[in-house]
């Protein structure tokens, strides 16, 4: 699924495949995008930049895979040095993302950890500071998905820790960002279509992203006059390690995206863009927004 033209006119409904039986495998959490099949375009071989953050200092969480994966690659071609974080089981995905920005001849600063530890949220952002001399955009792109049928199974652990990746993390991010950040930094979260339509067997997860919506209109306010913007992506089904290990029950995976407007499920790296208009400075009268990029879906 590499090497799709993303620039010139062509049909969006076509422009890349709808999920098909071969589609259905199960990894375990949190997955790496290099067992997929098909492996989903990040951007790796497609994404080209302008110039549109050169210079930019940019943290981008969940960075080894998916979303994140495609913000890294699209911040670096668009000029930025970036500081990837991720799970140590995901060192394999991450070293090729490394491998693929040090080729831009970017800075690349690679840190695993658990963002649900509020002292390693702080590392990070103090690792931005030292290593890449500051921080100007702040990408809170990890998050955690595991359907559960029924809240009679929904445990307590998995509730708290969803919580915790989802919800605390940002707070911990953010918290320690700002204190750091100059007039023209963004902050971007990434929320989902769930925070509005969410799935019976999502219940902590889809609740995570309307907190994440609420945190960011919030925080916004709070930092426009420090010339800070706090911006949201709300992807819809997108193709990544996130639902293969157990975001979704398997045998959905067949028609993974089919019910949205455009009657596919998107690819990573046509979620990319969104994060780079939001932390580029052509998005400078824009704070406490949604961008929603989820294949045609009406939103409140
Ligand atoms: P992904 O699996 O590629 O990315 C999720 C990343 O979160 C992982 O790579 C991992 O590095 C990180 N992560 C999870 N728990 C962590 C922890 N405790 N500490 C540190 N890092 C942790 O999947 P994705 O779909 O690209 O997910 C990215 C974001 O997009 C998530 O916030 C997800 O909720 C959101 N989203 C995804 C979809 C979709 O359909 N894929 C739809 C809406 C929103
Ligand atoms: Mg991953």
């Amino acid at each position: 699924m590499r090497d799709q033209d993303q620039y010139s006119m062509q049909d969006p409904t076509t422009q890349f495949p709808k999920a098909t039986a071969e589609w259905k495998q199960k990894q375990p959490e949190p997955g790496l995008q290099k067992k997929m099949s098909p492996v989903p375009d990040a951007g790796e071989t497609s994404y080209s930049g302008t110039g549109r953050l050169k210079g930019r200092k940019a943290v981008v969480t969940g960075a080894d895979s998916g979303i994140g994966r495609a913000t890294a690659i699209a911040f670096a071609r668009e000029g930025a040095d970036v500081l990837l974080s991720y799970l140590p089981e995901e060192e394999a995905d991450a070293q090729e993302v490394v491998k693929l920005l040090e080729e831009e001849g970017r800075k690349v600063i690679a840190i695993p950890g658990d963002l649900k530890d509020e002292q390693f949220c702080e590392q990070l952002i103090a690792a931005a500071v030292e290593k890449l001399g500051g921080i100007d955009i702040l990408a809170n792109v990890a998050g955690k998905q595991q359907f559960v049928e029924e809240i009679a199974d929904l445990t307590t652990e998995q509730f708290d820790a969803t919580f915790k990746t989802n919800v605390y993390s940002l707070f911990w991010l953010c918290k320690a960002a700002v204190q750091h950040m100059k007039p023209g930094s963004s902050i971007i979260n990434t929320s989902s279509i769930q925070a509005y339509k969410p799935s019976p067997i999502l219940l902590d997860y889809a609740t995570t992203k309307s907190a994440i919506n609420t945190f960011s209109k919030a925080l916004a306010q709070q930092v426009a006059s420090k010339g800070i913007r706090v911006n949201v992506v709300a992807p819809g089904p997108v193709w990544t390690p996130l639902q293969v290990a157990g975001g979704q029950p398997t045998e959905k995976l067949a028609h993974f995206g089919e019910n949205t407007p455009l009657g596919r499920p998107g690819l990573p790296v046509e979620m990319a863009p969104a994060y780079v208009f939001l932390a580029s400075q052509e998005s400078s009268y824009i704070s406490g927004e949604t961008l929603n990029a989820n294949g045609g879906t009406p939103t409140p």
